[in-house]
């Protein structure tokens, strides 16, 4: 982290003393109106509670912080992705997605865009950078991709894109606005399931949209208002509250998962690792020039389906789940959902338990898959 960031992420845990008054109550209030005071003219104060929320907003001044650019919350991962392709794309245009990404993005795109009159094209995360952009009007990076760990270039693909008269998104959930920052990297969007590492806790859905494009921002806000797809006050509560460790957690969730990624390579019953900060990865010099951290997530093969559900199950330190980015080390096989991953792929989303008691029971658990 440079100093920036440091002092971004010191900063954001006062931010709220700014606006107190005395007596104020220090922790966010949960506020679940659906109705305010509204005598008269109502311009300039909170509405409707699809249009305004105190607790969305007090999320919301911590994620703008921490991005750098308005952020706008959404109460799902997928609808702030959801929100960008409706509020970027109409009848004519194409959008570019990666083939190997979180594949929710590529069939809402090819399930309800298409039929709309979207072109959809796809392309490797791995030379995204080199794909053909022509009458691109959306271009939508995941980097590091969601399973494979595959990295591309931003600055490179936004200067691209840009000459071709494309808007950039890059979807930042395995990475959050500690570990790679696109917007300064020439990205116009970017999203982020807050489901995963900013929750934290595995106990809530949530996502945002953050963007300094004022007229994206305001073309976000009209669409999360007139389509309803807003959060909940209890889910945008506990984002907050998560938001105010995110900084201590990723740094351990990083360190760990650096420590441990190289024992796992040397480890003779895993036959490939993905992990961006790994010299030996494809990814890692494009990784090293544009990620802070390189990640909590690992990507490791195992012999065979078998052998990674009996690593799984029989580690006492993981949690066999879907999704990722908790404080508990979880862990899953992706092939189970259909991704074009070998059926042996274990994605391992490393928690913030002490690192040496969790590699003793990462290599206990592989010892005896053997
Ligand atoms: N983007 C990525 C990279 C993801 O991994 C996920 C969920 O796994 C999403 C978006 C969707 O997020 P949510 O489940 O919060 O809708």
């Amino acid at each position: 982290m440079n100093d920036v960031d440091r002092r971004r992420s010191a900063d954001m845990l006062h931010l709220r003393r700014q606006g107190l008054l005395k007596g104020d109550p220090v922790a966010l209030p949960l506020v679940s109106s659906s109705m305010f005071n509204l005598p008269g003219d109502p311009a300039g104060y909170a509405q409707y509670g699809r249009f305004d929320n105190p607790t969305w907003e007090g999320v919301e001044h911590l994620l703008s912080h921490l991005e750098d650019a308005p952020a706008i919350a959404f109460p799902s991962g997928m609808a702030a992705i959801a929100a960008v392709f409706f509020a970027t794309l109409r009848a004519g245009d194409r959008v570019l997605v990666p083939s190997d990404g979180y594949y929710t993005t590529r069939i809402l795109a090819e399930k309800f865009l298409q039929p709309l009159g979207v072109e959809i094209a796809t392309h490797p995360t791995a030379g995204f950078a080199e794909a053909d952009l022509s009458g691109c009007r959306l271009v939508f990076v995941e980097t590091p991709s969601n399973p494979g760990l595959d990295v591309c270039d931003i600055a490179a693909v936004a200067s691209r894109a840009h000459a071709a008269g494309a808007l950039v998104a890059a979807d930042n959930t395995t990475m959050t606005p500690l570990g790679q920052r696109p917007l300064d990297l020439g990205a116009d969007l970017v999203v982020s399931s807050d489901t995963k590492a900013i929750g934290g806790h595995s106990d809530v859905l949530f996502g945002h949209v953050a963007t300094r494009d004022e007229e994206l921002a305001a073309r976000l806000r009209e669409w999360r208002k007139l389509s309803g797809s807003i959060p909940g006050p209890f889910e945008a509560w506990l984002v907050h509250r998560g938001l105010e460790t995110l900084e201590v957690r990723h740094e351990r969730m990083c360190a760990t998962a650096e420590a441990i990624a190289p024992r796992l390579a040397a480890h003779p019953a895993v036959t490939a690792v993905r992990y961006p900060g790994l010299p030996s990865d494809p990814a890692h010099e494009i990784a090293r020039g544009q990620m802070r951290r390189f990640g909590f997530l690992i990507g490791l093969t195992l012999a065979s389906e078998a052998a990674a559900e009996r690593f799984i199950d029989g580690c006492r330190l993981l949690q066999p789940a879907t999704s990722f980015g908790g404080v508990h080390s979880s862990a899953e096989r992706r092939a189970r959902w259909g991704d074009a991953v070998a059926p042996g792929f274990v994605r391992l989303s490393v928690g913030v338990e002490p690192a040496e008691e969790l590699w003793e029971a990462l290599a206990e658990s592989l010892d005896r898959v053997g």
